[in-house]
């Protein structure tokens, strides 16, 4: 009886391999010698939309889609005539004539003397799969928000586009662009809107961009446009990407709306070319950073190409950026008082400026280093820390010889939304009455973000802060601008007084600057006065309170307090 169960043993295992046949996920074909098919399972009629009747009798070939070329094949016939499989990747064609990615695995079936009888493919369609490659390969390629390329995939086309170059000997360009004042609109509308206005920004690119240039959001409200096949003239080169720059930040500035907001906007552009030197892509975008930063400098809506020398002194504020870091723990830093004198020479204010004893360099003067502290948010630190001497010092010294102290508050400095609480509490924790208090505020700061700047102002004001606009006249506060703000005091710049004996021009501005503080009911104090000839015009045109050399340059605080020692004495 053996033979019966092993006929039995043998039927049950051809049913399962049948089976198997039947249900596989996988698609399965299955061709003779001639490569003509003999068999498909029902998942290769799903996938391929062939019935059975259909594919049998055919070739595999009937589903090329004609992605692959003959190289491609070749190698696959040697690879089953060899190994006797095949694996791989494979783009096939449906009866519905759409192109679909299958993962093919082909087997090559011999006899008992070796010769090949049939081949077996067994595949899986990978579309979703490949969806998923993509839709990750998006992710790592493209910025979220704006659908523009990112950083990764523009320093990936640069590094393409400087071979070329390379090899065509001409040049191309980087433009590293930043929105000016795109964090105020942050702050005053909200994260929503920056958004938006990041994406509209995106797709005033798109549309101002040529065959050959890519534009990347960089991160933020930076952004980088590669301009390649430039002229291999570098005049030629530069002059053009100069007008790609221009044509943008034209097309950048016009105005946004963004539901009820309508929205302006300007950018600052670092232009880098290469081949200058032997930089690598990531060299070039820094590059064209710190030329970026060096418009940002020169003022709003402006371009400035990368120079060499630019990177030397990049350098050196970075090392000087490292050092103020380490200032401001290490006691560097230190505040020097100017005082301020009425018609009759009695000292009414004195006014704090900073000054920073290196280490190694001595005194580094503020325009050095204020700049430096405002861009890398030292300057918060800081600024607190001269509000806490600056009332120390007023607490050392009596109301009658120094009635107030004068502080430069820096627009960073005023825009964070503690401000108001960070000034009460200084005042408090050191027990010195507001009123001797006075925060000089610039025209650019309160140009900036009208509402917030009054708001903050009139609650300072209502615990007694009072406030002075320094460097007055340089800026474009108009009349009825200036009647909304609770000011106390406009502070004319030195620049109008340097002159104002000579030329009639700062004579007239200085004149109207009298007119407009008697006009506002506000005091008026001149800065830079260095002359008995200065103190005398002014005196004579009704300005009674004086600041400048003349007087006094501005004094480490121990020789500040003997001066009001002797000034006392005197009066
Ligand atoms: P500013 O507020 O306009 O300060 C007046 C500047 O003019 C001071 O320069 C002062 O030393 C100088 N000065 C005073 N009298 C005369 C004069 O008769 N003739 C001439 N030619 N100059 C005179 P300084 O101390 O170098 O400060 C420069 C700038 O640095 C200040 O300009 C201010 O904007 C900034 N600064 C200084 N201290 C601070 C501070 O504590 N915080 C902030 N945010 N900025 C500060
Ligand atoms: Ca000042
Ligand atoms: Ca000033």
């Amino acid at each position: 009886m053996r033979w019966i169960s092993c006929i039995r043993r043998r039927a049950e295992r051809l049913r399962l391999v049948a089976s198997v046949f039947e249900h596989a996920a996988e698609g399965v074909a299955i061709t003779d010698a001639d490569e003509r098919i003999v068999d498909v399972n029902p998942t290769f009629c799903e996938i391929t939309g062939y019935s059975r009747a259909e594919a049998i009798g055919q070739t595999p070939r009937a589903l090329k889609s004609g992605r692959q070329d003959e190289e491609f094949y070749a190698a696959m016939w040697q690879a089953l005539q060899h190994q006797g499989y095949w694996r791989g990747e494979i783009w096939n064609r449906k009866k519905s004539g759409e192109v679909y990615p299958e993962l093919l695995t082909i087997s090559a079936i011999p006899d008992a003397t070796g010769a090949i009888t049939h081949y077996v493919g067994i595949f899986t369609d990978i579309s979703v799969l490949k969806e998923h490659q993509q839709y990750l390969e998006r992710m790592v390629h493209y910025d979220a928000l704006t659908q523009l390329p990112n950083r990764v995939l523009l320093i990936d086309r640069l590094q393409q586009a400087m071979a070329h170059a390379r090899r065509g000997g001409n040049l191309l360009a980087v433009c590293y662009l930043d929105l000016d004042g795109f964090k105020p609109v942050n702050d005053r509308y909200g994260h929503g809107v920056g958004d938006q206005l990041l994406i509209k920004v995106a797709e005033r690119f798109e549309l101002n961009i040529r065959g050959g240039e890519t534009v990347a959001r960089l991160g933020g409200d930076e952004f980088g446009i590669l301009v390649s096949e430039l002229s291999d003239d570098t005049e030629q080169a530069a002059n053009r990407a100069q007008v790609v720059a221009e044509d943008i930040q034209a097309a950048l500035s016009e105005p946004y709306q963004l539901g009820r907001h309508t929205l302006h906007s300007s950018s600052c552009i670092g232009i880098a070319l290469y081949p200058m030197a032997k930089e690598s892509a990531e060299d070039l975008l820094r590059q064209g950073d710190i030329a970026m930063h060096r418009a940002k400098e020169a003022g709003r809506n402006t371009i400035q190409f990368y120079l060499p020398d630019m990177q030397r002194s990049a350098n050196e504020r970075l090392l000087l950026e490292n050092d103020l870091r380490r200032a401001l723990v290490g006691n560097e830093l230190e505040l020097y008082y100017q005082p301020q004198v009425d018609a009759a020479g009695a000292v009414i204010g004195a006014e704090a400026l900073l000054r920073w004893m290196h280490n190694q360099r001595g005194m580094v003067p503020p325009i050095e280093f204020i700049a430096i502290a405002e861009e890398s948010g030292l300057i918060l630190p800081i600024g607190e820390w001269v509000l806490f001497e600056a009332c120390r010092q007023l607490k050392a010294t009596t109301p009658e010889r120094l009635p107030h102290i004068a502080v430069n508050v820096s627009a960073n400095q005023f825009r964070q939304t503690n401000f108001v609480n960070q000034v009460s509490s200084v005042l408090n924790q050191i027990g010195v009455a507001p009123q001797r208090l006075e925060l000089e505020l610039t025209e650019g700061l309160l140009l900036e973000d009208v509402e917030g700047t009054i708001g903050k102002m009139q609650a300072l004001r209502e615990i007694g802060v009072r406030f002075s606009i320094d460097d007055f006249g340089t800026g474009y506060s108009s009349l009825a601008y200036l009647k909304r703000l609770p000011l106390d005091k406009l502070k004319i710049d030195q620049s109008f007084v340097r002159d104002i004996t000579t030329d009639a021009n700062d004579a007239n501005i200085v004149e109207t600057i009298i007119a407009m503080a008697r006009h506002l009911s506000l005091d008026v104090i001149a800065e830079g006065v260095e002359t008995e000839e200065e103190r005398r015009f002014l005196f004579e045109r009704g300005c009674t309170h004086y600041q400048g050399y003349y007087f006094s340059r501005p004094l480490p605080a121990a020789r500040f307090v003997e001066f009001l020692q002797s000034a006392a004495t005197r009066n």
